[in-house]
């Protein structure tokens, strides 16, 4: 079966990995040089089930509202005539409700369960390395509020099987010793031994070799300007999907099967086939500084969630991450947001690194309103899914590459997630 993969992010390369392990004669298009080279490019470097409370939780709306006019924000709504936006934000709030919250938890953590087993397997097949560590995931709390309100969702996240344990403030500098700074300023933690972290990156570019080796054809420098379809509207699918290369030559793609992985523009593409995709870009930033003090840098990754910030050690740099803006497709950097970063990071852990050689950088996070990924078939027989996967699309990638690979070629996926045209009240208009 010939099948063509749009997007060559994390999500994107691991869906063509799994679907050539299953046979599949797989072609991958990007519009860009190289793989990763957009939201997966320099993300916050983090295998983490244990961060599965959405941005939409009982407490978000107010949250929000105090947060609309303040430009360091961690969650930035910023208003503007975008139907899609308001629609997004309206969303938004339907899953903010204790019920929904709960059920979405349940998703993500299964899910993300099910995908950092697969990251093991492939790891141990495979033998890939990306400067990855298995020290876990420290989630530090320098608010009594954030400690006391993140006390329900992780005692959830524990019931569905993900092992996030309360920790004191001794243990957390026990676990990790560049804490020690803050010791006084902690009000509490968590720790989730079996979770991980490494650059998404050098992962995916992995995986690109490993598929390269194994015949997936990658047709970088490709643009995808339209999918087009044939028959009528009940017999409709694709036929084929038109590109431009890098000298601008026109071209057309054909396949049995389409899996779209173009991240935070994957509902351009099927708007105009009538599918209505709930996926909206959340601007994120990261910055990447190089280790000046090894007694001071973390080792373990961090999750500061007062801040929203995580902390990543990718080999002898210090990879910090977060925040989200709602702004459309601006990708821009905002001065004062990269200040609010570093001036926390000198908080946190001072003279660990070099912040003079900080490297700043933005992804758009293509963020579904429940964080809850878009992976399953559509209502055209071959055109699938796998997009939306916004703060954790790579700790969900190889769950979700997998689980797409197994939906295309037939078979029952192996994790008990809500895969769309299973779940109306996720796709359904997809
Ligand atoms: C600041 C930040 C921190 C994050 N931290 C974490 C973390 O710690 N852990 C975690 O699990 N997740 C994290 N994420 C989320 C994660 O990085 C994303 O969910 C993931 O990268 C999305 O991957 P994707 O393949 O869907 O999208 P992308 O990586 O954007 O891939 C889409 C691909 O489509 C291509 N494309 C777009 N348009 C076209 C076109 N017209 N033609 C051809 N190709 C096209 C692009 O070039 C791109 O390569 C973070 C994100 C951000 C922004």
């Amino acid at each position: 079966m010939k099948t063509v993969v749009l997007g060559a992010g994390l999500l994107g390369v691991t869906s063509a990995y799994y679907l050539q392990q299953l046979g599949h004669e797989v072609t991958v298009l990007d519009r860009q040089a190289a793989a990763a080279a957009e939201t997966s490019f320099a993300n916050g470097g983090q295998i983490s089930v244990s961060h599965a409370e959405p941005w939409a939780n009982p407490s978000a709306p107010f949250k929000v509202l105090q947060w609309l006019a303040k430009e360091d924000a961690p969650l930035l709504f910023r208003l503007r005539a975008d139907t899609r936006q308001w629609l997004w934000g309206l969303q938004f709030l339907r899953e903010c409700t204790p019920a929904r919250t709960r059920r979405n938890i349940g998703q993500i953590v299964k899910l993300g369960l099910y995908s950092r087993e697969m990251l093991r397997e492939l790891r141990r097949e495979t033998g890939i390395a990306y400067d990855h560590r298995t020290q876990g995931i420290l989630h530090f709390y320098t608010s009594q509020k954030e400690f006391d309100a993140a006390q329900k969702p992780a005692e959830l996240m524990r019931e569905l099987g993900c092992e996030r344990r309360l920790v004191s403030p001794d243990e957390a500098v026990h676990i990790e010793p560049a804490l020690a700074h803050i010791r006084d300023r902690l009000a509490g933690a968590t720790y989730t031994a079996e979770d991980e972290s490494g650059d998404a990156k050098l992962f995916a570019r992995e995986v690109v070799r490993l598929c390269h080796d194994r015949g997936v054809r990658f047709l970088m420098s490709h643009t995808v300007t339209a999918l087009r379809a044939v028959g009528g509207v009940n017999g409709m699918q694709i036929d084929h999907v038109e590109a431009t290369d890098a000298e601008g030559r026109f071209q057309r793609i054909r396949g049995d099967a389409f899996v779209l992985a173009l991240g935070s523009v994957s509902p351009l593409f099927v708007a105009p086939l009538g599918i209505r995709l709930p996926i909206y870009p959340a601007k994120g930033y990261s910055v990447t500084m190089p280790v000046v003090d090894e007694a001071k840098a973390n080792q373990v990754s961090l999750t500061d969630d007062e801040f929203k910030l995580v902390y990543s050690r990718l080999g002898n740099r210090l990879r910090i991450a977060g925040t989200a803006e709602l702004n459309g497709y601006d990708r821009d950097l905002n001065r004062v947001r990269c200040e609010a970063i570093v001036r926390r990071v000198e908080a946190v852990f001072p003279g660990a690194g070099d912040t003079a050689q900080a490297q700043f950088w933005t992804g758009l996070r293509p963020a579904t309103p429940s964080n809850v990924p878009l992976i399953g078939r559509t209502r055209l027989p071959n055109l699938y899914l796998n997009t939306g996967h916004g703060t954790l699309g790579w700790t969900h990638a190889c769950g979700s590459g997998k689980s797409i690979a197994r939906i295309v070629s037939g078979l029952a996926p192996e994790v008990d997630f809500a895969f769309t045209l299973t779940n109306a009240t996720q796709a359904g208009n997809v």
